[in-house]
C-alpha cells in the first residue's frame, strides 16, 4: 500500500486535516487508537471568542470565528450529523468592579462583533446573577466525540482509517519517503494531542500538559437555553442535561477523576444555580497545551517530511480548521508557517 500521508491520531486535529487532504485528493491512512479518554473526546467543545481572566479577545479571533462558524455547518452536512451548536453565552460578573470595567471596556467599538448591547433582560431567571451579566455573541458548543465518531465512520466507509496503537518503531525513512510495517508513504504528519510526548521526534518539544475534569448533571427544572460563564461554565445539552466544568490542574497530570474537582464545580453550581440537580457523570481528560500556549506545527527540522500537528491546548474547537488551512497551505508550498506556530520556535534538543 501506497500512500501521500500518514496522519496518526484521529482527534479534532487529525480528523479535520485528514478530510481537507482527502479533499484535495491525496491518499491518505489515517491510524488512531480510539482512546477514549483522549482530550476530544473528553471536551465539552466549548467556542467562547472572549476568554481567560482577562476578559481578552482570542489570538486571531476574527479569523477562527468568521471560518468555525462557516465551517462545521458544512461539515454537518457532509457528514449527516448535527454536532454544533451556536448559543448565546452569559458571563456573570464576579464583583461590581469587575461589571464597571468589562462594561467600559466592552463599549469599545473592538468589541461590537462579541457584545450583545441589546440583550434580554430576564434570560437568567434559574440562575443566581446579582451583579448582572454580559451577553457575548458567536459563541456555542460542539460535540466533539459525536463528530469524532461521525468522521471515523466517513474514513472507514472511504478505506483510509486504521485502528491501532502507531509503532514509532516500525517507522523507517527510505529514499522516497518512509515506511510504516508495508505501508509506503510520502510524508507521516503526527497529531497525537497529548501522546506526543512519546514521540520520538518530537517529544523533546515543551508541552505543558493541563489536566481537566468535567461533571454532567441532570436538573429537570433548569430551564437554561444559552451557555452560562464564570469561575467555570454551564452548557445545556438538551432533554434536561448539562455539562459543568472545566477545571485546569498543571500538578496532576492523569486521567483520573478527583473529588477535589466535583467539590469544586458542586460548590460553583449550588451557588449558581437556583434549583437542586444530581450529577450523573464525572470524566478527566489531559489538554495538549503548550509552554507559550500556541500550537506546534511544522516539518522537523532535521528529518524530512516528518511533520506536527499539534498543541491545540484548551481550544481545538475554534482553532482545528483554521490550522489545519493554514497547514495545507505550508505543506503545498503556498504559504509559510506563521512563525508563532512553528514548532522550530523552540530549539532541537
Ligand atoms: C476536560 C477538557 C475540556 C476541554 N474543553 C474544551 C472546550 O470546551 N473547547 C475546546 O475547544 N477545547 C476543549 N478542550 C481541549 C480540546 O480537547 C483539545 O484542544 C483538542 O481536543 C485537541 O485535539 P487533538 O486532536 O490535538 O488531540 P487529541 O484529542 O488528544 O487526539 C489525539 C488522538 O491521537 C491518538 N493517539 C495518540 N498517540 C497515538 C499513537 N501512538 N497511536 C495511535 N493513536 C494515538 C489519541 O488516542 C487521540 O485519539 C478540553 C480538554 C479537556 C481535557
Amino acid at each position: 500500500m501506497t500512500v501521500d500521508y500518514i496522519i496518526v491520531g484521529q482527534g479534532i486535529a487529525g480528523s479535520i486535516l485528514s478530510y481537507e487532504l482527502l479533499k484535495k485528493n491525496k491518499k491518505i491512512l489515517l491510524i488512531d487508537n480510539n482512546y477514549p479518554n483522549s482530550s476530544s473526546r473528553v471536551a465539552a467543545g466549548l467556542f467562547n471568542p472572549v476568554t481567560g481572566r482577562r476578559m481578552v479577545h482570542t489570538w486571531l479571533a476574527h479569523e477562527l470565528f468568521a471560518l468555525a462558524h462557516s465551517y462545521y455547518p458544512k461539515i454537518e452536512l457532509k457528514l449527516k450529523t448535527q454536532f454544533f451548536h451556536p448559543l448565546p453565552l452569559h458571563y456573570l460578573f464576579s464583583s461590581i468592579k469587575e461589571s464597571n470595567d468589562l462594561y467600559a471596556k466592552f463599549s469599545e467599538p473592538e468589541f461590537a462583533d462579541w457584545i450583545n448591547q441589546n440583550q434580554t433582560a430576564n434570560c437568567l431567571t434559574d440562575i443566581h446573577a446579582p451583579l448582572g451579566f454580559l451577553e457575548l455573541k458567536q459563541a456555542g458548543w460542539c460535540n466533539v466525540n459525536k463528530l469524532l465518531v461521525a468522521f471515523k465512520n466517513y474514513f472507514e466507509i472511504t478505506g483510509c482509517y486504521l485502528q491501532e496503537q502507531f509503532n514509532y518503531e516500525k517507522l523507517y525513512q527510505t529514499v522516497r519517503g518512509w515506511e510504516y510495517g508495508h505501508i509506503k508513504t510520502a510524508a507521516v504528519i503526527f497529531c497525537e494531542g497529548v501522546g506526543g510526548l512519546n514521540n520520538p521526534w518530537f517529544g523533546y518539544l515543551p508541552f505543558k500538559p493541563v489536566k481537566g475534569e468535567i461533571i454532567t448533571f441532570k436538573s429537570n427544572k433548569l430551564s437554561l437555553t444559552s451557555i452560562v460563564k464564570q469561575h467555570y461554565w454551564i452548557i445545556p445539552q438538551g432533554n434536561g442535561i448539562f455539562k459543568c466544568g472545566a477545571t485546569f490542574d498543571f500538578n496532576q497530570i492523569n486521567e483520573t477523576p478527583s473529588k477535589q474537582a466535583v467539590n469544586e464545580l458542586f460548590k460553583w453550581l449550588t451557588k449558581t444555580l437556583r434549583g437542586s440537580f444530581e450529577v450523573i457523570n464525572h470524566q478527566a481528560a489531559i489538554r495538549p497545551t503548550t509552554l507559550d500556549r500556541r500550537p506546534l506545527l511544522g516539518e522537523h527540522a532535521t528529518c524530512k517530511n516528518l511533520f506536527i500537528f499539534n498543541g491545540l491546548g484548551s481550544k481545538g474547537v475554534s482553532l482545528a480548521p483554521y490550522l489545519a488551512s493554514h497547514f495545507i497551505g505550508y505543506l503545498f508550498s503556498e504559504n509559510e508557517l506563521i512563525p508563532e506556530l512553528n514548532h522550530r520556535r523552540f530549539p532541537l534538543a
